[in-house]
């Protein structure tokens, strides 16, 4: 069976990398970075396995040994940097153990890979220890990064390696791939409604009924602030908040829908993050920048409520007054 992973869409990038490959120019730190679920991961394992590939010419084969010892994540020489902390970053001890690991001589092939995947909480210690392997790294070594934006890492380290955006998909390539999951046909349409071309975040919507809920109620919230409707929008808000964690995961959503209203006023071609792209265009119609700053400004209120354990249905209440007011 080929384990090679599906990657969807990105085709200007994976052959961009495939020239390096066989031009020998593969890079020795790479940054791939987009918005969650669009598919850094899956790219950084299809570049594990065109680094490491037993057949350079048709590399990655998704049958050689290589390959199907990174698909099972199994591979010697892909090493993964464990995450630590409050804010899933990187310990300076992981970080050094990274960097004796990279003097070691790779077991199999020519390169060993050292993944540091969702860098985005990757602390400036953490960059720093980590800064003299990039800037001169053993001739074996080859760093690959995941995160949301390059902006999360130290210019000085950002300018050794080589950036690349992944890109989410159009619509139908997503459905298609969903499909060839073995998804039934209309989920995936339900999940394409919501999150386009983001595959990832139409996995989660699948697979994850909390994810599932909270989207719902965080697109209805949507249509019921764009009606000023406050009447629907304490009856999602409390319905969200009747379990801290969808509260939470419902707010976090409502930002982004009222981050594409905003962004809607502006200009129809952007990458949309939010849930429900008919609710932000219903609520950019009365979007201004004072009204977009206030809304974010209550939802954060909400989420430092939370934070700060005042009740989820007393803070729901609130934010349902505060958002009336905006
Ligand atoms: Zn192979």
């Amino acid at each position: 069976m080929n384990r090679l992973p599906y990657v969807v869409g990105n085709g200007a990038l994976l052959q961009e990398l495939r020239t390096m490959c066989r031009n020998h120019h593969l890079p020795h730190a790479l940054l791939l970075h987009g918005e969650p679920g669009c598919g850094k991961k899956t790219i950084a394992r299809w570049f594990a396995m065109l680094t490491l590939c037993a057949h350079p010419a048709a590399a990655p084969c998704g049958e050689c040994r290589a390959c199907r010892l990174i698909a099972e994540q199994a591979h010697p020489d892909v090493l993964e940097a464990e995450h630590s902390g409050k804010r899933m970053g990187f310990s300076v001890e992981t970080v050094r153990k990274i960097r004796k690991e990279a003097a070691v001589l790779p077991n199999n092939g020519e390169k060993r890979i050292f993944c540091f995947l969702d860098a985005d909480g990757m602390s400036v210690q953490a960059q720093n220890a980590l800064l003299k392997s990039v800037e001169e790294p053993p001739p074996s070594a080859c760093f690959v990064f995941t995160a949301q934006t390059p902006g999360v890492l130290l210019p000085t380290l950002l300018s050794r390696m080589t950036v690349k955006a992944v890109f989410p998909v159009s619509k139908g390539e997503c459905a298609e791939a969903l499909l060839r999951r073995g998804y039934a046909e209309q989920e995936v349409q339900r999940a394409v409604s919501r999150y386009d071309g983001n595959i990832g975040k139409c996995i989660s919507f699948l697979e994850d009924e909390a994810v599932r809920q909270a989207t719902e109620l965080a697109a209805e919230c949507t249509h019921a602030i764009a009606a000023r409707d406050e009447y629907q929008m304490l009856r999602c808000l409390t319905a969200a908040a009747a379990d801290r964690d969808r509260y939470r995961q419902v707010l976090l959503l409502l930002d982004t829908q009222i981050r594409d209203a905003a962004l809607l006023t502006l200009d129809g071609s952007f990458d949309r993050l939010g849930c429900d792209r008919i609710g932000a265009e219903a609520l950019s119609k009365e979007m201004t920048p004072t009204r977009t700053a206030k809304m974010h400004g209550a939802i954060l209120e909400a989420l430092t409520d939370l934070d700060g354990n005042v009740g989820s249905v007393l803070s729901a209440t609130a934010l349902c007054a505060a958002l009336m007011r905006c």
